[in-house]
């Protein structure tokens, strides 16, 4: 029988992008939804490995397959590393992007840009049936512009731009962004991992 894989979110682009990656491996993957588990972790950490491992350990005590949760945000150098594991937060849960967006905007008013540097960060978490936990960290350079570009993607994607390409990471083709991405190279990294933990 297939293993089993769980990846704790219920955002369906998310599980999409997992699906591709970890085509590779022999895993049955399911969504939280799909594995029927209904849970509600409070993402209290304070870093993000704690709170994808939280995320992580609060699904896998429904059940024995091996789970997954990420977590992720945006880190603005200038700003001492906000809105970071408060991105979602950001301003509160149910403020629209265009308004958090243009708020970092403003609080970056007159900053030249080699001070505008920023990162996305995703950090993935794995609980083993065992007990045991693995994470991997993906980042992705690049500086927060001075206004809004592209209609792709979503959250702070407007306002992050990637000098090295010209354009922001809305602008990009989903294909391209998953390449490049902060959550990509977290998730190709965990492939390995597992890989290596599970012989896969
Ligand atoms: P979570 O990891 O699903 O809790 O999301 C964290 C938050 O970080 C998102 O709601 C976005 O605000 C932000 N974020 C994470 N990854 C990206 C990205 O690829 N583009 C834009 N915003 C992102």
């Amino acid at each position: 029988m297939r293993r089993k894989l769980v990846f704790a979110t219920g955002n369906e682009g998310k599980m999409k992008e997992i699906r591709e990656i970890l085509k590779e491996l022999d895993l049955e993957i399911c969504s939280l939804k799909e594995a029927g588990i209904q849970m509600d972790a409070e993402e209290n950490g304070t870093t993000f490995e704690e709170n994808a491992l939280i995320k992580a350990r609060a699904a896998a005590a429904h059940t024995d397959a091996i789970v997954m949760a990420d977590d992720s945000g945006l880190e603005i150098d200038y700003l001492g590393g906000e809105p970071g594991v408060y991105s979602a937060r950001y301003l509160g849960e149910d403020t629209s992007y265009r308004i958090k967006n243009q708020n970092l905007i403003d609080r970056l008013e007159g900053v030249p840009d080699e001070k505008r540097t920023a990162r996305f960060v995703c950090v993935i978490a794995a609980v083993l049936p065992d007990g045991r936990t693995l994470t991997s960290r993906g980042t992705i350079e690049g500086i927060i512009g001075r206004e809004e570009r592209g209609g792709g993607g979503f959250g702070y994607d407007p306002i992050f731009f990637l000098p090295e390409y010209g354009c922001s990471t809305a602008e990009l083709s989903m294909e391209q962004k998953n390449e490049i991405s902060h959550r990509g190279k977290a998730l190709r990294e965990m492939k390995e991992k597992l890989r290596r933990e599970l012989s896969l």
